[in-house]
């Protein structure tokens, strides 16, 4: 049996030697150790071997079977190897995989062409705090407290407790024209000056507005200016973003920190003027209130109204990206959706 055992190993050593693939592998590994293999079947044997003949087969098979099972494992081992080898050879003519490209969020685009037409036009971009003071949301823009304008603005206060501020000191901005006083209290005039951003009221959400808007506050101090100088902005501005069929329409309004107040409506692009859910079945949007800038306004902030006037105005910039894309709901600028992303 001893003979019979060493011829066993042997022949499994050359075998496993000769071997190409895994899978022929793991065949020789069941012919030898599997259930009936060769090597499992000496074993077997051993019972019925005498006492003295026992130890001594036994060890020998043991160490026959320990080889074999070597052999088998530097064998995987080896075909792994050559494997990762082949694999790194590299095929120059297996087309690429494309990365997804991300484009940008509607509102941004419309925000970049807005800065892009201010800026040829001499505006200088700045930025403000959404956090502001109750004295430069209102109180600087001639809207005292006791103003019934501040009903028309439903405002986010700030829970000032525990710091040193008295209750309604801190809110979230209504208005970009919040960085009207911050600016005139720092800088010269003349100047012109946009600020685009976003804005908080507490509102009913529908398809046409928000409690978080995207708004582009623009005004301008220089001398000589008047209520044409801001027409000819606004059509200007219009007819560059929506095209020179654009239908523009001004009307008078009143708003405290403009005198006179103007409104400004564009034909809706939604419905083409037939009257839709977005525009109220108007066939216009409200899309830039503006005005000549209140003298009250001017002098809060220090400039001298003898010399220096101005006019401002205010860009629904999310309902701009409505109309200029023809999203008929507001909410739809907020979604993370990518199927509705995708298509800007
Ligand atoms: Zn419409």
């Amino acid at each position: 049996m001893r003979e019979e055992i060493i011829n066993t190993k042997n022949e499994a050593i050359a075998q496993i030697t000769e071997t190409k693939d895994v899978r022929e592998l793991e065949s020789l590994r069941i012919s030898y150790l599997g259930r009936n293999g060769k090597i499992t079947k000496l074993i077997k044997k051993i019972k019925d071997l005498n006492p003295d003949e026992k130890r001594g087969v036994g060890n020998l098979l043991n160490d026959a079977k320990r080889i074999v099972q070597d052999e088998l494992g530097r064998k995987r081992r080896e075909l792994a190897e050559s494997s990762a080898t082949k694999k790194e050879w590299f095929d120059l003519t297996i087309p690429g995989k494309k990365p997804e490209v991300g484009t940008l969020h509607a509102l941004t685009k419309t925000l970049t062409e807005i800065i892009d037409i201010f800026t040829y036009l001499g505006y200088q971009v700045t930025d403000g705090p959404e956090i502001e003071t109750d004295y430069y949301n209102f109180e600087a823009l001639n809207i005292p407290k006791d103003h019934p304008a501040r009903d028309t603005q439903q405002t986010f206060y700030i829970d000032t407790m525990g710091a040193n501020l008295s209750f309604g000191e801190l809110i979230l901005r209504t208005q970009t024209s919040a960085m009207q006083g911050r600016v005139m209290e720092k800088i010269e005039p003349p100047f012109r000056v946009l600020v685009p951003g976003t804005n908080y009221r507490y509102e009913q959400v529908d398809a046409s507005h928000g409690f978080q808007f995207s708004q582009v506050e623009g005004f301008i101090v220089d001398e000589n200016i008047h209520l044409t100088d801001l027409f000819g902005t606004i059509e200007y501005f219009l007819k560059i973003l929506f095209g020179q069929k654009a239908k523009i329409r001004f009307a008078t309004t009143n708003f405290p920190f403009v005198e006179p107040g103007v409104d400004t409506y564009l034909g809706c692009t939604i419905c083409g003027g037939k009257g839709c859910s977005f525009c109220k079945n108007t066939g216009w949007s409200e899309i830039m209130p503006a005005g000549m800038i209140h003298p009250n306004v001017l002098e809060m902030a220090g400039v001298d109204t003898k010399k220096w006037g101005g006019f401002a105005f205010a860009i629904g910039s999310s309902r701009v990206a409505n109309l200029k894309y023809h999203i008929q709901d507001l909410r739809i600028l907020t979604t993370p959706d990518l199927r509705i992303l995708r298509q800007f």
